[in-house]
């Protein structure tokens, strides 16, 4: 299993600035070309070991149709296309070895490909799941067409130009001295707890989200906030930010809509936790940043 973070790593030379109309359709006509196929939501994936997500392009001619193209940009040179099919599509290699085909949580979780591949990936699903939900104008409502290799939509009703969104969401480890506050959701795994998180709102700066959310998730003042580190979030389109926050106060009332339970953990408890080893309490996976702020803080 991979210690890294999950999809952090893109080596794409990205091309969505350019602006070429003929991108796309140049990138298609390379034989050299490689291919993301997505089957509604899920990747397929060449089985190996490691297998990759990076499949020959000529792979397309299995499909009878296929959605949406983008021109994600290159890799070494070799220009990679996306490609929307059905759910349907999924069937097709499912019962062929030479493939694997899972959703992009599980390929990070059991490190099913190179992490290069897997950013990759998670740039691929974003952006398809923007334009599979994306094809009317939010303007006027008429049908719009992908436009610039798949990193605009137009409307040629309105002239409205619509681009690719990525929605914040700030997550937020939050000290006292030793201590830092954890929740855990009813859906979450058994015994897991993981830090706290949520959207940002219009006009909110990531210092205030994170002050705002803790307030009204678990109860606690923030003061100090610092970023760390960030992580694309292709479920569907967020990035992460993680935050380290301190608290100013101590007494947890924590929203029962939201949380099941929040409570203080010592770093002893951290550690044992991140170890596996604990015999309440488990950590957050090691793809998910939670675990990467947890890990962070229990080495100081
Ligand atoms: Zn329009």
């Amino acid at each position: 299993m991979t210690r890294s973070i999950g999809y952090i790593t893109n080596p794409l030379v990205r091309h969505s600035a350019e602006g070429d109309p003929e991108a796309l359709a140049n990138a298609a006509r390379n034989p050299e070309s490689a291919l993301i196929l997505l089957a509604g939501d899920l990747p397929i994936l060449k089985a190996g070991e490691p297998g990759t997500g990076l499949l020959p392009f000529s792979t397309l001619s299995r499909l009878p149709s296929h959605k949406e193209q983008v021109f994600l940009g290159t890799l070494q040179e070799r220009p990679v296309i996306a490609t929307l099919a059905a759910p349907e599509a999924a069937e097709l290699f499912q019962g062929d070895p030479a493939y694997t085909v899972t959703d992009l949580r599980s390929i990070a979780v059991r490190g099913l490909v190179p992490a290069e591949d897997l950013g990759i990936l998670a740039m691929a699903k974003s952006i398809l799941d923007w334009h599979n939900r994306h094809r009317f104008c939010a303007n006027c409502g008429a049908p719009t067409q992908a436009a610039q290799a798949g990193f605009r939509r137009d409307c040629s009703a309105c002239g409205a130009q619509h681009f690719p969104r990525t929605d914040p969401v700030v997550i937020m480890l939050i000290t006292r001295g030793d201590k830092c506050l954890m929740g855990r959701q009813q859906r979450f795994a058994e015994k897991m707890y993981s830090c706290l998180a949520g959207f940002l709102e219009p006009g909110e700066t990531v210092e205030d989200a994170v002050r705002r959310e803790t307030f009204e998730e678990a109860g606690i003042r923030v003061g100090k906030v610092r970023y760390s580190t960030s992580q694309p979030w292709p479920f569907p389109s967020n990035i992460m930010i993680g935050c380290v926050g301190e608290a100013i106060s101590e007494e947890i009332a924590f929203d029962r809509d939201e949380l099941e339970d929040a409570r203080w953990f010592t770093k002893d408890d951290v550690r044992r936790m991140l170890e596996g080893v604990h015999e309440h309490f488990a950590a957050p996976s090691p793809i998910a940043i939670a675990n990467h702020l947890l890990r962070e803080w229990v080495k100081d």
